[in-house]
């Protein structure tokens, strides 16, 4: 059953500075939401108890959407292994708790598809959950995304809260982070791809063989996911987000070299992680609701690499750079 929430609605965005919560904020926007309510990490540490439960009682959201969390790609996961479990278990507590504590009418709680197990049936369904061993290169996480997933629906059938999970792919898009140690794939490698070319190097190097497949999201098909389930879903079980399909990371790195610097080759450095050989989704249950993602790879791609181009001229690091292609 459809929601319609009201547009004086008094909407927590918990993470509105990241990839997604800056996505969400935007799409609330775009929808007509005139009470976003957001934070900055100054004002409100969502580690603690005590200062999430008085800014709820503050701020009184009527909705939140719980996206905040400390994230990083594949050689973060392994270095910052205690700072990525304890401040997830951290936030997703908190939020979870104050949310009922102030009657929040209903969160939206985001997970990752790192959840799944490492030899899952692929593409992963909802219901392989707990069912076998986790990728080893990002457990931490994973480990403190299930526990998000168990407290939403602890409150919901302990107090009836209107607290659901989804799990969304590999995400990307404006707003990612491109630093090379902490981020993920795809912007590290178009940032990789982005300094040879600068630079004038023949090769840029790829972690692992390459052989590794990936599913990638836009973060504003997600926003656009993450509001479509805030009005329509309301169950007990998470939900996969994601396109449900997929390529190999040797496949990525060929489509970012052509669009960024063509004349680049591409040097596997098999000492790096694989990590989980395959991950993608099965979003059968999302599409039986009526949702698909709109934005393809090709043209989301394009359109970040323009965004990132864009940041550093701004940020005065780019001297009148063009993009490689004309899309
Ligand atoms: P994952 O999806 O949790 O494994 O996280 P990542 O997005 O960090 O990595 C995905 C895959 O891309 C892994 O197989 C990495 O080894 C591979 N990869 C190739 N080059 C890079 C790179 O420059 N940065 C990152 N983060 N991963 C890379």
């Amino acid at each position: 059953m459809k929601i319609d929430l009201p547009p004086e609605s008094r909407i927590f965005v918990a993470g509105h500075a990241g990839l997604v919560g800056s996505a969400v904020v935007r799409r609330l926007e775009r929808a007509g939401f005139s009470n976003i309510q957001t934070a900055t990490r100054h004002q409100l540490d969502l580690r603690d108890q005590s200062e999430v439960n008085h800014w709820f009682k503050a701020n009184r959201p009527e909705y939140v959407f719980l996206v905040a969390g400390t994230v990083g790609g594949i050689l973060a996961n392994s270095t910052r292994s205690a700072e990525f479990i304890y401040d997830n278990l951290m936030i997703h507590g908190t939020v979870v708790d104050a949310s009922h504590r102030y009657q929040v009418r209903k969160l939206l709680y985001l997970g990752s598809s790192c959840i799944y197990p490492r030899q899952a049936t692929q593409p992963i369904t909802e219901d392989q959950l707990l069912t076998g061993p986790l990728e080893p290169t990002n457990e931490w996480y994973a480990i403190a995304k299930i526990a998000g997933i168990k407290l939403c629906q602890a409150y919901r059938r302990q107090y009836g809260c209107d607290f659901v999970s989804a799990m969304p792919t590999n995400l990307y898009g404006p707003g990612d982070n491109f630093d090379l140690t902490s981020g993920h794939v795809l912007p590290a490698l178009m940032r990789k791809f982005h300094d040879a070319r600068e630079s004038g190097a023949t090769a840029v190097e790829i972690w692992g063989t390459g052989s590794p497949m990936r599913e990638f999201l836009h973060v504003d098909d997600l926003a656009d996911a993450c509001l479509f389930l805030m009005e329509r879903y309301s169950h007990d079980s998470h939900i996969n987000v994601g396109t449900g399909v997929d390529l190999s990371i040797r496949e990525l790195a060929e489509k970012v070299r052509d669009l960024v610097y063509p004349n680049a080759e591409l040097a596997f450095d098999s000492s790096k992680p694989d990590g989980t050989p395959r991950k993608v989704l099965d979003v059968t249950r999302l599409k039986d609701l009526g949702w698909q993602p709109s934005i393809g790879l090709d043209d989301g791609l394009a359109s970040t690499y323009e965004w990132f181009v864009d940041q550093h001229r701004q940020a005065g690091h780019l001297r009148g750079v063009e993009l490689a292609t004309s899309s």
